[in-house]
């Protein structure tokens, strides 16, 4: 990939992202880190050539197989809401799509772990992070809400495919402490939250309502 079209002109280019991360900073989000990384991650090469002047507006965009590229503010929401509280060492990121996701996060976090079911999803998501020289990720084609255990205890986990109900398996793979970021809830009426590990039960907070793919079971 060439150095131009990884920096983007015209609607892809430097002044196009600032709107976004100006846009971003209005509704709330004040985490420097992760502006800093809303702005210098390319959105552009994560979906479709066609779609690219489109790729630094605040939506969801499609990746194929029936999946979408998170809308910048809830990829900046969960990274914020996921950070909040101390750094992070192990963190298990669930449905990897296109990887835009995986490439905000990565450099804010020691090492990240990140499952998808769809394997062409994942391969490229696996690409598109080498050429951003993103090397702290790795990857698996997998059921995610079986979470890694062989990774586990995790600081931190962030699903981005929502669950019916709260899916107790990733919660026990986190350490006391730490933080599972997920949208729960069938379509239409999802409810972003962030649940806390303690001792001896675990804390719930509301992030707002969301719009999310389902998470499913088995691979393809
Ligand atoms: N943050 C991603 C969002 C992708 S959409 C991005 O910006 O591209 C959610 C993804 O979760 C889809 O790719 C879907 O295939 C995946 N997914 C759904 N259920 C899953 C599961 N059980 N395990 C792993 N991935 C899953």
């Amino acid at each position: 990939m060439t150095d131009l079209r990884l920096a983007g002109i015209g609607m892809t280019s430097a002044r196009t992202r600032d709107r976004l991360v100006q846009r971003l900073r209005e509704q709330g989000i004040a985490n420097l880190s992760v502006l800093d990384r809303i702005r210098n991650v390319p959105r552009h090469i994560f979906v479709d050539e066609a779609l690219g002047s489109r790729a630094y507006e605040d939506t969801a965009l499609p990746i194929g197989f029936g999946q979408t590229i998170s809308q910048p503010y809830i990829v900046a929401r969960m990274t914020e809401a996921l950070l909040e509280g101390g750094p992070l060492d192990n963190v298990l990121e669930v449905g990897t799509g296109c990887g835009y996701q995986t490439a905000v996060l990565a450099p804010l976090v020691t090492h990240l772990y990140t499952i998808e079911r769809i394997e062409p999803l994942l391969s490229r998501a696996r690409e598109r992070l080498k050429e951003l020289g993103i090397r702290n990720v790795r990857f698996r084609h997998g059921d995610g809400s079986l979470g890694w255990k062989a990774h586990a205890p995790f600081d931190g986990i962030l699903v981005a495919a929502a669950p019916l109900t709260v899916p107790e398996t990733l919660v026990r793979q986190l350490k006391v402490g730490g933080r599972l970021i997920v949208p729960l809830g069938p379509e239409g009426e999802q409810e972003l939250v962030r649940l806390t590990r303690r001792e001896q039960r675990v804390e719930r907070e509301s992030l707002g309502s969301v719009a999310f793919v389902p998470l499913l079971g088995g691979v393809v």
